[in-house]
């Protein structure tokens, strides 16, 4: 990783980490549905997962925008950074509201690749996207809070040595709000596997390692508790401006690599005895989905500057969200109709890219709840739900 936070030189190194990992691997991984394990190790080798952890733990301390770079070149490059990109954004909550101890305890370990925090348990089965209605709650006993409840679409939760867990400690009824009487823990499933935390993987569309979790009296020691009980609302919230541009960062690499693939193929597929690319109604698509990406692209730069100098991004780390999603989108169907028939085929990596890119539609936030927040928090507009 170099030294310096010159995001032009970690965009080369990425691509060229990247490059060792071309599309076999990745078509080979999404017919078993297995996890790119080695490509998950070369990137947290070369330091890349550890960029947003400050230098004093070990990592390189960069800001949001070199993160949102690294993201972006993986998508770019045809890679998948769902795999692992949770660690950038879910360690954020432990560096903001993690006490001094469990800073030290944790966070040079997460950095050096030693452990992994990438699992994420919020959403469950029957709450969906009203967070403040989970059912998972965390009970106060001695020096433990006991655990039981059920998280659904818990990605990465195998292949993580910690999990970040939204419980609730305040009954809903109970609570002076509907946000409050909710916690946040650090759950170290080395120890939780088999005693309390049962786990069963779902399969998708795609490939994405995701779960669900089943809690059962799991024992979660007191000191795992983050921050203050009751305030995890907001510490979840706090960092979903941060989620929501890193996503979007993929979703413009994943943009990128369609529109690049779509070019060159339109260039030298040859029909009618001539460049289908030469054809306006093949080239428009193209232009119309690069100028999408580009404009969907500077609303992401945008949300990363304001969000590194600390001021208030939610708009635009919304709107980054929702543009970059839509651009990538469209790009991905865009660079299926540009290759006609052979965009279906397996061994084009287009099929697999557009599986992939269709989920930032819905997660890890639906653009519904993104168009109600800009028309409720920035256009005034009555709240809809
Ligand atoms: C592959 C995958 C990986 C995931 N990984 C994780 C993870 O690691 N950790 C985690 O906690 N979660 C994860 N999620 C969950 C993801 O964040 C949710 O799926 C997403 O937030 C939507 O919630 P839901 O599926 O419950 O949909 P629901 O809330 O049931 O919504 C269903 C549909 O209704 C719409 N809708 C709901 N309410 C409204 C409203 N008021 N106005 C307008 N439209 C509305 C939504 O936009 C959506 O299209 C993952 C999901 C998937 C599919």
């Amino acid at each position: 990783m170099p030294a310096a936070a010159d995001i032009p030189e970690i965009r080369q190194a990425v691509a060229a980490l990247c490059a060792r990992f071309p599309g076999e691997y990745w078509r080979a991984l999404d017919r078993e549905r297995t996890y790119p394990t080695e490509f998950v190790r070369a990137l947290t080798e070369a330091g890349f997962l550890a960029c947003l952890i400050p230098e004093e733990y070990g990592g390189s301390g960069l800001g949001l925008a070199a993160a949102a770079a690294i993201l972006e070149e993986v998508q770019k490059s045809g890679c998948n950074g769902a795999a692992c990109h949770a660690q950038m954004y879910i360690m954020g909550t432990l560096l903001r509201h993690g006490s001094a101890a469990q800073k030290a305890q944790w966070l040079p370990q997460i950095a050096s690749g030693a452990i992994r925090l990438q699992a994420f348990g919020v959403t469950e089965p029957t709450a969906g996207t009203d967070t403040t209605a989970i059912r998972t709650t965390a009970r106060r006993e001695g020096d433990a809070y006991i655990v039981n409840g059920q998280k659904v679409w818990t990605s990465r939760v195998e292949h993580s040595d910690l999990m970040l867990l939204l419980a609730r400690t305040t009954p809903r009824a109970e609570a002076t709000k509907r946000t409050e009487g909710l916690s946040v823990f650090l759950v170290d499933l080395r120890r939780a596997r088999g005693h309390g935390v049962t786990i069963r993987p779902i399969r998708t569309m795609m490939n994405h390692a995701t779960t669900e979790v089943f809690f059962d009296n799991l024992k979660v020691p007191a000191e795992n508790l983050i921050g203050e009980e009751g305030k995890g609302f907001r510490y979840i919230l706090d960092g979903m401006n941060a989620e929501r541009i890193l996503i979007a960062a993929e979703c413009i690499g994943d943009a990128r690599w369609f529109i690049a693939k779509a070019t060159d193929y339109a260039k030298s597929r040859v029909v009618f005895g001539r460049p289908i690319g030469q054809n306006q109604g093949v080239q428009f698509p193209i232009a119309r989905a690069y100028a999408a990406s580009e404009a969907a692209a500077l609303m992401v730069e945008r949300a990363a500057e304001l969000y590194e100098r600390g001021q208030s991004c939610g708009k635009e780390a919304n709107m980054a969200k929702l543009l970059a999603a839509d651009a990538s989108w469209a790009a991905g169907d865009m660079c299926i109709q540009t290759h006609g028939g052979f965009g279906f085929a397996e061994e084009y990596d287009i099929e697999r890219k557009f599986r992939e890119t269709r989920l930032y539609q819905v997660a890890p936030i639906s653009t519904n709840l993104i168009l109600a927040y800009l028309a409720e928090h920035v256009l005034g507009l009555p709240r809809s739900y």
